[in-house]
């Protein structure tokens, strides 16, 4: 569950271990997790005549697609494994949102364990 990381009210006290085990509860329960976009592609095949070309419909299939080290990769995906694909997807989402809470959580937690210099 990662509903409420913004909303629940946490102690001003948090200390970076606790921050740590904050994200290690939540994010134990994020995996399979991905990042990419999964889309439904058309494509025409090569044979001559086929129904399903000349129909329009063409041939459905899945394409997970995204960046990997700046390059952008697509990947063919098995009708039946798509559901499984999307759930790694809304983890890995879900996993994002958890290290946008985590920078602020853990920055938080690092400055009020800091002594404060005089300046
Ligand atoms: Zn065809």
């Amino acid at each position: 569950m990662v509903s409420g990381i913004y909303t629940t009210m946490h102690p001003k006290s948090e200390s970076p271990t606790d921050v740590q085990r904050w994200f290690q509860s939540h994010s134990a329960t994020l995996w399979p997790a991905a990042l990419g976009s999964l889309s439904l592609r058309r494509t025409r095949c090569i044979r001559k005549n086929c129904s399903a070309c000349q129909s329009g419909k063409k041939h459905p299939s899945w394409v997970l697609s995204g960046h990997l080290q700046g390059k952008r990769f697509s990947l063919y995906v098995p009708e039946s494994l798509v559901p499984e694909v999307q759930r790694c997807l809304k983890n890995g989402r879900a996993l994002q949102e958890l290290l946008y809470a985590s920078a602020w959580r853990y920055v938080q937690a690092l400055k009020q364990s800091h002594t404060p210099h005089s300046s």
